[in-house]
């Protein structure tokens, strides 16, 4: 009920026609007269009448604001253009910075690179030519240690530079390089090495030599007495083939090989490296397959040509149809050159071209009992000319010219 209250009071009153009737009871309504006017003159004062401009006027007013409007979008487009122009002139100026900027940190790194790789390339070149220089030292110092060597020196100085194994051939040949502390020990040892001391000094590791080192020695020894002669091979023991065999010493001085067993071991290798055995068998295997069925050709595998025909000749013999044709036309080929440049065809060509009217093919010919194409082909060197017709010819000159004389 209360809500009801509340909406009724929220709601405006239409109350017009009271309170006219209301002010009706105390007043009177006075009637004008038609045309009333409070102006004495009837006329609105001029300052107060709204004046209506002519509509020329009213064009040109709007035109004029149309115009700025224009003008005024037309000055916004124009720099906004040229906004955007500096904008993009600003944007290219930093692109370009950007570019320089990379090209100057390109051209630092490039330096520094280039710096590096030469300072790397001058240290290195450094530790080679410490390398070489100390090498060649070594070289010249063991190779007079050897030639003075006797058993167990070499074996004795292996120990006394600190190797546990005999380095010493290696270092002689300049494949290893003593580094510098060690290659001052060895000046150091060498003027005061005591040659053929050091055998006896260890007799029991002497009696301890293995059957093989000892072959080894005394090969060794075999080696060093052939080259001291100026020789390249020496009689040594081969464990191969168990016995005595030549041994060849190589270029290095320090490789010598048992002739017999590295001709082998060629032998082995050329045959392993040998052109496609697994190819020649599956031909070969196919061929079987085919000639079973005695058939004259088979699908087999050419180098040349991939998968084709091959021509079964016998047993032993199959070629590629493809290869033998060009083999054949090569032969075609070689053999035109050869019979075209024949004296016999030669001679013969200008017997028959020195005949203007041309009879001579044909009496020829017949002479010979061919026909005229056949001796067409022995002038152009088509055919070879065979020795008996060869004679005939001279024949049918002679006679040519006898009747001639
Ligand atoms: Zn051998
Ligand atoms: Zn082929």
């Amino acid at each position: 009920m209360i809500f009801e209250a509340e909406k009724v009071s929220t709601q405006v009153k239409d109350r017009s026609d009271w309170d006219i009737s209301e002010w009706l009871e105390k007043n009177k309504v006075t009637e004008l007269p038609l045309g009333f006017t409070n102006f004495k003159d009837g006329n609105i004062p001029l300052d107060r009448k709204q004046i209506v401009k002519p509509e020329a006027e009213r064009n040109a007013k709007l035109e004029r604001i149309n115009q700025e409007a224009r003008q005024s979008k037309a000055v916004i487009k124009r720099q906004k253009e040229a906004d955007r122009i500096k904008r993009q002139k600003e944007m290219e100026a930093r692109k370009i910075e950007r570019a320089i900027a990379k090209l100057e940190r390109d051209a630092v790194k490039k330096e520094q690179a280039s710096i590096k790789a030469e300072l790397k390339a001058l240290g290195q070149t450094q530790v080679q030519v410490d390398r070489a220089a100390r090498i060649n030292r070594q070289m010249l110092l063991l190779a007079e240690f050897r030639s003075k060597a006797q058993l167990g020196d070499i074996q004795a100085m292996s120990r006394m530079l600190g190797f546990k194994k005999d380095i010493i051939s290696k270092l002689a040949a300049g494949g290893v390089a003593l580094n510098a502390k060690r290659l001052e020990l060895l000046e150091e040892i060498l003027p005061t090495f005591e040659y053929g001391t050091h055998i006896n000094r260890s007799k029991v590791v002497a009696r301890e030599i293995s059957p093989k080192r000892q072959i080894w020695i005394r090969n060794h020894e075999a080696k060093n007495a052939a080259l001291a002669k100026g020789h390249r091979k020496f009689i040594g023991f081969c464990h191969k083939e168990n016995k005595e065999t030549i041994f060849r010493i190589y270029a290095t001085r320090d490789v010598s090989a048992c002739v017999s067993c590295s001709k082998a071991s060629q032998k082995r290798k050329r045959e392993l490296t040998a052109k496609k055995p697994r190819e020649v068998s599956e031909n070969r295997k196919r061929m079987l397959e085919a000639q079973a069925q005695n058939l004259k050709s088979f699908i087999g595998v050419c180098k040349h040509h991939g998968e084709t025909s091959f021509r079964i000749h016998d047993v032993n013999s199959f070629k590629c149809k493809a290869c033998s044709a060009e083999a054949m036309q090569k032969t075609r080929i070689k053999t035109r050159a050869e019979l075209e440049s024949n004296p016999r065809t030669i001679e013969l060509r200008e017997f028959l071209r020195s005949d203007e009217k041309n009879g001579r093919v044909s009496a020829l010919a017949r002479f010979l009992g061919v026909s005229i194409t056949t001796v067409s082909n022995y002038g152009l060197g088509n055919a070879a000319i065979p020795d008996q017709q060869w004679e005939k010819i001279k024949e049918f000159k002679a006679q040519l010219q006898g009747a001639a004389a």
